[in-house]
């Protein structure tokens, strides 16, 4: 089994989807870095319903692979690589890499920009982020049920921040940022799904042994039965994934193999 630690991110092919061989330490690490670049960085934090939504959808496939740090969100994802021989080493939960960087900016005066979930929600997810973490700085924040994106831009991008938070669900926020991504002014973008509304303490997130044990999607299938058909995606991965004889997951540089009959 390779061990796929090394500070420059390996990247991996998961299905045809690009996903980085990194840990938390080494996520922030990047995207500290990326924030410092000129232009737009995207960041993805990938699941398995982003998986198997980029089979069938090859224009959501491409904006994954073109991404600049693809982290594995979904446990099913370090499942589906140690099936295949190649160890992730840990996960990196959206929610936990923002807080880890809320951390790091709030001891560099930096700042952030929450953008998306119901009214107030990402409000209330900045004050919770800035009790935790003082001295961060909330450029600005906005809901995700906006009409028109013209203002919402025009506000990120006067805001001043590096980084955005984008939490409209995905694909949604993958491709918002993409379509906008040289008005934004911002340095990373990076697409958090539910985070805000768990931040905010309107939803419970899963308790520690759930999560460590990979059960996290159980629980939120518990607290929203209505994710039942979404969450599909989960079982129809395993499928692909045994099936593929330790195929699906590959290094990024090898050829692409098609499953086997
Ligand atoms: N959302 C939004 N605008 C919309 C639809 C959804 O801002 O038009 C928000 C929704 O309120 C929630 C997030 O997008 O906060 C999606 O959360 P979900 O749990 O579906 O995402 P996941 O964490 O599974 O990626």
């Amino acid at each position: 089994m390779s061990s796929l630690t090394e500070s420059t991110p390996t990247a991996l092919r998961v299905l045809g989807v690009k996903l980085h061989a990194v840990s938390m330490d080494q996520a922030v690490e990047r995207v500290l870095a990326l924030i410092q670049r000129p232009g737009f960085h995207l960041v993805v934090t990938l699941g398995t319903e982003m998986v198997m939504r980029a089979q069938d959808d090859p224009e959501f496939r491409e904006l994954v692979n073109g991404a600049d740090l693809v982290v594995a969100d979904g446990a099913g994802l370090l499942w589906a690589a140690r099936r295949c021989g190649l160890n992730l080493p840990e996960r990196v939960a959206g929610i936990d890499l923002v807080c880890r960087l809320a951390e790091a900016l709030a001891g560099s005066q930096g700042s952030l920009f929450l953008l998306g979930a119901a009214p107030g929600v990402a409000e209330e997810a900045a004050r919770a982020l800035c009790n935790r973490y003082p001295g961060l700085q909330i450029a600005g924040s906005q809901d995700g049920f906006f009409q028109e994106d013209g203002p919402v831009v025009q506000a990120i991008a006067a805001s001043g921040t590096r980084l955005l938070l984008t939490g409209l669900g995905s694909p949604r926020q993958e491709r918002w940022m993409r379509q906008h991504q040289d008005r934004l002014g911002v340095g990373v973008g990076i697409g958090v799904g539910g985070s805000f509304d768990v931040l905010s303490g309107r939803k419970t997130r899963a308790p520690g042994w759930m999560i460590r044990l990979h059960l996290e999607w159980l629980f939120r299938l518990a607290c929203e039965p209505s994710r039942l058909l979404r969450m599909m995606a989960l079982p129809r991965f395993m499928v692909r994934v045994l099936g593929s004889r330790g195929q699906a997951v590959t290094l990024w540089n090898e050829p692409l193999r098609p499953d086997p009959p």
